[in-house]
């Protein structure tokens, strides 16, 4: 049994997170979300969760209104959300906002001991190298969410004295593999959103077009596995059954296999160190019958390679590369620039907005909110 506080509770992976605790008997005591309270009603009058915050101010009225029955204390605004991290009933916190909007809440519930369960990749791209030592001294476990991560994770169990020689992330390419630079030009807003295994939020779907989500794994590995950035390969594997992989020094490489579906990576970051049964359909690999891999193309895609480099520099780069990126999806879904607009944005943000440290979530966030004033100037 475990007390969870689910962050991003109406989003693809929030409502993947609710079936798993729905499955696992699992009591959940704290919802956050941005501003679906249709959704949210319907989550607490079946959880009963203590806390429901909705990040939208506008909507904490309608919200409280509709579960007044139901006992539930209705909380709005960043506070809030942070209120909700922080449930003083809560042992696992789910940590599903989009975007560095879970950057706040995560910190704080690691100040408040819970371990966290991290499908927010935002977090350890922009201030990994905050939040991973506030982890170990706070006493916290980090466990991986994000597929690639948990199968990492997963495929590390085990070999703690064992040196790597690489971490091999899986990418499914995308729904523009294959693409020439041309191609890539004219392509629309609904064939971005398309995307070929994985049903996933708008955010993430369109990073996955242009290779930017791949680009920010490798940050956020980086930070999880503490390996170098060189050491860190991509190859697509169109089928996403794959979900990554290491290579040990004797150049075995052991990786984690299944059907791609979000919630065998929840459900072990709820689990670990053990397995339980779940919904997730069985592998049958004479029905799949083969699995493809490619190299990816950093000429079409240099999504990657800016994503290395801002690693590499650190202080407010990955802040200013995630802040560029996210204000840059934004403008592309609102239909104000073209698809590869949005890596160019991005690069030009990185190149523009001048260095600096940024050792404190505020300086982080100050380096975000720069980024985004630069794109929207573009748009
Ligand atoms: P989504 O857009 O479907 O859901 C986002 C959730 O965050 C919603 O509940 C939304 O209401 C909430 N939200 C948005 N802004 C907020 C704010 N300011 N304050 C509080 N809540 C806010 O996104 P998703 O696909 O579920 O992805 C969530 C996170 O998980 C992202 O960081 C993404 O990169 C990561 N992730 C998702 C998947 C996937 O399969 N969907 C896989 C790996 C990693
Ligand atoms: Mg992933």
């Amino acid at each position: 049994m475990r007390d969870v506080i689910v962050l991003g509770s109406t989003g693809s992976i929030g409502r993947q997170t609710l079936s798993v605790c729905r499955n696992l008997g699992y009591r959940v005591t704290a919802i956050a979300a941005g501003s679906n309270v249709e959704l949210m009603e319907q989550q607490i009058r079946e959880f009963r969760p203590l806390i429901a915050a909705v990040a939208d101010e506008s909507k904490a009225a309608d919200l409280k209104m509709r579960v007044d029955d139901t006992g539930t204390k209705v909380l709005s605004g960043e506070n809030g959300i942070c209120e909700a991290a922080v449930c003083r009933y809560g042992d696992i916190v789910l940590s599903a906002i989009v975007g560095i909007a879970g950057l706040r809440p995560t910190a704080e519930a690691i100040k408040s001991k819970k371990d966290i369960a991290l499908a927010n990749k935002e977090t350890l791209v922009t201030a990994g190298h905050i939040i991973m030592p506030m982890a170990k001294e706070y006493g916290v476990k980090i466990l991986p969410v994000d597929s690639e991560h948990s199968a990492v994770f997963q495929s590390l169990t085990g070999n703690k004295n064992n040196k790597i020689k690489s971490i091999i992330l899986t990418a499914s390419g995308g729904p523009f593999f294959g693409y020439g630079k041309e191609q890539l030009r004219n392509v629309t807003v609904s064939q971005a959103l398309k995307h070929p295994s994985w049903s996933m939020g708008a955010k993430i779907t369109i990073d996955s077009a242009t290779m930017m989500n791949k680009g920010l794994e490798i940050i956020e590995a980086a930070h999880l596995f503490d390996v170098d950035v060189d050491d860190i390969q991509v190859v697509i594997h169109r089928e996403s059954i794959l979900h990554s992989a290491v290579e040990y020094e004797d150049n075995s490489v052991i990786g984690q296999m299944g059907v791609p579906d979000m919630r065998t990576a929840i459900q072990y970051a709820f689990t670990y160190p053990k397995r339980c049964a779940s919904e997730v359909k069985r592998l049958n690999f004479a029905e799949l019958g083969k699995m493809t891999f490619y190299a990816p193309d950093d000429s079409v895609f240099p999504a990657m390679s800016l994503c290395r480099e801002a690693f590499k520099r650190g202080g407010n780069a990955p802040a200013v590369l995630n802040g560029a990126n996210e204000a840059a999806v934004g403008l592309f879904l609102n239909g104000k620039i073209g698809f590869t607009d949005i890596t160019k944005a991005v690069k030009d943000t990185l190149y523009n907005i001048n260095f600096k440290s940024a050792d404190t979530i505020e300086a982080v966030l100050e380096a975000d909110k720069e980024a985004r004033s630069y794109v929207s100037d573009l748009g």
